[in-house]
């Protein structure tokens, strides 16, 4: 822990809006699974700037191919063409249901336009009164007002309301509560196949099977957001790959360039060809160097070898996690490198504890620890957390 103030957390303190609380270390560098404050005390980064650097840090592939996209061109709009845009558009659609892709900037933005892409395609269908979304508990789709709506936690929403008028929140993992309330009015059902700020929690097969038939026999879309989940962070390039279901839009994020901002919204050709010029937009959406970085994390992490890691070092994970003999431990959920482990007491003292111990650690709710390292962790780093968590808990309880 940093003995002296580092005059940036002086200057942060001062000057930037207080919305998060920060641990009194300012980073400076890291590599692999590490990184390094300005005092040089390492951290185990099970965090991965929020399940988002997936290749870990300083990747030489990475940084050699953001560094030839920035000589190229950065940023033209999309009122042109550029072949970066195009050639991760023909990958994404390659590797996944999609026929078509819309890229913007960010998580938030990626759900937004989702909304807007469903509420113009029933509009298309003369069906406008379809203006219903269903979302379920524990939730988490983004922080701007779209995609806060379908974020149904009253901390998050209760002093920004009204909200968006249309949202029906559904027990998650009830397939007849889910059932009930989808009908000729829902537009759209979105889903988090393994949710992640609401607990690491896995929808079952049979819940995104049956979402699938509700949408197909009532006229509704079906949106995956697979911000967090997706791009291999389960073992599977996509999350929802064991239920055999694909959507009709799916979001993407967080891991897509590999620690540069990126969202994009996968569709197909049905929903797809109702988006017409002047429709929707971006300004930096898209941009030829994002593009370039993406393509290279998206085949990275399609390589059969780096996701078969992701799922033999996830199933260690979660063993270990099993194996761990602590009364505070309720539950151990999850599927490769995205596991929650929900204690009986609120999980603040064991994350910064571990601060002390040389982890990075995050929570998903109050209760539950949250594992979302690089994808390129190891079992000897699973060893390594382990070590040091068994010594916290101890501690702790
Ligand atoms: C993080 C996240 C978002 C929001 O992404 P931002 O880039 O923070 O706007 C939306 N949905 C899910 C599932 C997320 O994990």
């Amino acid at each position: 822990m940093t003995t002296t103030k580092h005059p940036a957390i002086q200057m942060e303190n001062d000057h930037i809006v207080q919305a998060y609380k920060r641990p009194p270390f300012v980073l400076t560098h890291g590599k692999g699974m590490t990184l390094y404050d300005a005092d040089g005390k390492a951290y185990q980064d099970w965090v991965a700037g929020i399940a988002v650097n997936a290749l870990g840090y300083g990747d030489p592939g990475l940084i050699e191919t953001i560094q030839t996209a920035a000589a190229g061109l950065i940023h033209t709009s999309n009122l042109y063409y550029t072949e970066p845009q195009a050639a991760l558009a023909a990958r994404l659609c390659e590797l996944s249901f999609a026929d078509r892709v819309f890229f913007c900037n960010s998580g938030a933005e990626a759900v937004e336009g989702a909304i807007k892409f469903t509420r113009r395609y029933h509009y298309d269908r003369e069906d406008a009164v379809r203006t219903e979304i269903v979302c379920f508990t524990n939730a988490f789709h983004g922080r701007t007002f779209g995609a806060l709506s379908l974020t149904p936690k009253e901390k998050y929403q209760k002093p920004f309301s009204p909200l968006m008028p249309g949202v029906i929140v559904v027990e998650h993992n009830n397939i007849d509560a889910a059932d009930a309330a989808i009908t000729e009015k829902t537009a759209a059902v979105i889903i988090e196949p393994v949710q992640g700020e609401g607990g690491i929690r896995p929808a079952s097969n049979e819940f995104l099977q049956a979402l699938r038939r509700f949408c197909d026999e009532r006229g509704a879309l079906l949106i995956f957001d697979q911000i967090q989940c997706g791009m291999g962070r389960t073992g599977t390039l996509w999350s929802s790959e064991p239920s055999g279901v694909t959507p009709d839009l799916q979001t993407l994020a967080k891991p897509l360039a590999g620690g540069l901002p990126i969202g994009a919204i996968l569709a197909t050709e049905n929903v797809a060809s109702h988006i017409h010029p002047g429709d929707h937009g971006t300004t930096f959406g898209g941009g030829p160097l994002i593009t370039t970085v993406a393509k290279y994390v998206l085949n990275r992490i399609a390589e059969p070898a780096f996701l078969e890691n992701v799922r033999e070092t996830g199933a260690y994970l979660k063993e270990r996690l099993q194996e761990l003999n602590s009364p505070l431990i309720k539950e151990v959920r999850g599927r490769g490198l995205m596991v929650g482990m929900e204690l009986t007491i609120d999980v603040t003292p064991i994350i910064e504890k571990g601060y002390e111990h040389g982890l990075l650690l995050v929570n998903a709710g109050a209760d539950t620890i949250r594992f979302v390292p690089p994808l390129i962790a190891q079992k000897s780093d699973v060893d390594v957390l382990l070590e040091r968590l068994d010594a916290i808990l101890t501690k702790v309880s």
